[in-house]
């Protein structure tokens, strides 16, 4: 992005405003306060242009607003305004490239933070105010989107195996203090069959093969090839802790390629050769990714879920804070949850400390009695009994391995 195609004060606003015929990118509250700017200033705007996803695009305050195709056409004499946040403007520079305009500014989080409190009633002493409120603006639209049904499923785990070859203390798929437990592969097959039936082959952007430590499934080659025939479009993970992967075999690396699986590793501060497994994928024209945010540096802080043994958590606040719900989805042997703590805390952490967390009818579909992908969306978005076990996130701690003491999982001050 050019320094000077950004718009970083309202001097600069007025000019471009007052000296051109303008348009508009992004139709949200953004779009909205500019546009409100405008109007009090008795500046004017010409149309808002949206992405082609937008859907019903509708006047904002007497502006039309348009999908970007519909101006796919020399409008040479206009100046287009970007007011999405900073972290999408290179997305939206890309995707503008066709149209040929006169000039087009981007506006900063900065200008555009000041422009709609200057459209809103408040009285405000300064701008850091200003972005605290609007940060728990965010916050509070990001809570409440958990309870938005999505039309597809983000991500799903397919959780193949209950136990792992490594012990960490941040743990919440509660591998560390599992019993060794395969999901039998015809289990897998049947399951997957369904779901594709359900989801028509497609409606889940990404599955990933996990557990536990799925390298140590003994079907997994054929799992994988199960889950690209059903799911030929969808983003494959293989999420593993690495300590195996650079003993496998040809066949492995051949199964990962043929169906497009992303092996996906986490730097554990372990005496692993991570340059290597990345090598090795790249000779083996295998797709691989260190887990977000670890590619540059051993992790790790880790964090888990702290459990409320006493269940009194209120479940739709639980859930409207949680970092996964309306995300996480879990899948193990034909029941589908809303995160991998539910099912594995209910069948792993209460057998292990002799626990009685409860699971109702609520905490899972089975995808065998679903009638249709909807129900999928609307269970996904729906807080559940069992999130009242859940009282939030623990503090950051260092990587280190479980000792399976139950202290790891509770807040012993509670
Ligand atoms: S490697 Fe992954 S599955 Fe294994 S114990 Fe650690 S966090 Fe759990
Ligand atoms: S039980 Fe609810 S609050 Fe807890 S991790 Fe799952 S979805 Fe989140």
């Amino acid at each position: 992005m050019k320094a000077e195609a950004l718009l970083n004060n309202i001097e600069q606003m007025n000019k471009i405003l007052s000296e051109n015929a303008c348009l508009l990118y992004g139709a949200g509250r953004n779009a909205k306060a500019i546009v409100s700017y405008a109007s009090k200033e008795n500046y004017s705007i010409d149309g808002i242009l949206v992405s082609e996803m937008y859907g019903n695009p509708c006047d904002i305050m007497g502006v039309p607003v348009c999908r970007m195709q519909e101006y796919k056409k020399n409008i040479s004499d206009k100046v287009l305004i970007v007011s999405v946040r900073e972290a999408l403007h290179r997305e939206i520079e890309e995707e503008i490239t066709s149209l040929i305009l006169k000039d087009v500014f981007f506006v900063t989080d900065k200008l555009l933070s000041k422009i709609i409190y200057k459209t809103a009633d408040y009285e405000l002493d300064s701008l850091e105010q200003l972005g605290r409120i609007e940060r728990k603006l965010e916050e509070h639209e990001n809570r409440m989107l958990r309870f938005v049904p999505k039309p597809c499923l983000e991500y799903m785990v397919l959780n193949i195996l209950d136990h792992c070859n490594l012990r960490c203390k941040g743990c919440d798929h509660f591998a560390c203090v599992a019993d060794p437990y395969l999901v039998p592969y015809e289990t897998i097959h049947r399951d997957l069959d369904r779901l594709s039936e359900i989801f028509h082959g497609d409606y889940i952007m990404q599955i990933a093969v996990m557990g536990g430590e799925p390298l140590l499934h003994p079907d997994l080659l054929k799992i994988l090839a199960d889950v690209r025939k059903h799911f030929p479009h969808t983003i494959i993970r293989l999420t593993t802790n690495g300590l195996l992967l650079l003993n496998q075999n040809d066949e492995f690396w051949r199964a990962c390629r043929e169906n497009n699986v992303t092996i996906v590793n986490t730097k554990y501060p372990i005496n692993l050769k991570f340059d290597k497994m990345k090598e090795k994928a790249d000779e083996e024209s295998v797709k691989f990714q260190f887990f977000e945010g670890t590619g540059d540096h051993l992790i790790k802080k880790s964090f888990k879920k702290i459990i409320n043994l006493k269940g009194n958590s209120n479940p739709t606040e639980s859930f409207a804070k949680c970092h996964i719900s309306n995300y996480g989805n879990f899948l193990m042997e034909g029941k589908f949850y809303g995160c991998p703590f539910s099912c594995q805390s209910y069948r792993i952490f209460n057998k292990k400390f002799d626990q009685n967390l409860r699971m109702t009818e609520n905490d899972f579909l089975d995808i065998y009695k679903v009638k249709d992908m909807k129900e999928f969306f609307e269970f996904a978005a729906r807080p559940k009994y069992y999130c009242r076990y859940c009282t939030g996130l623990s503090p950051l701690f260092d990587w280190t391995r479980s000792k399976k003491e139950i202290s790891e999982w509770i807040d012993e001050e509670e």
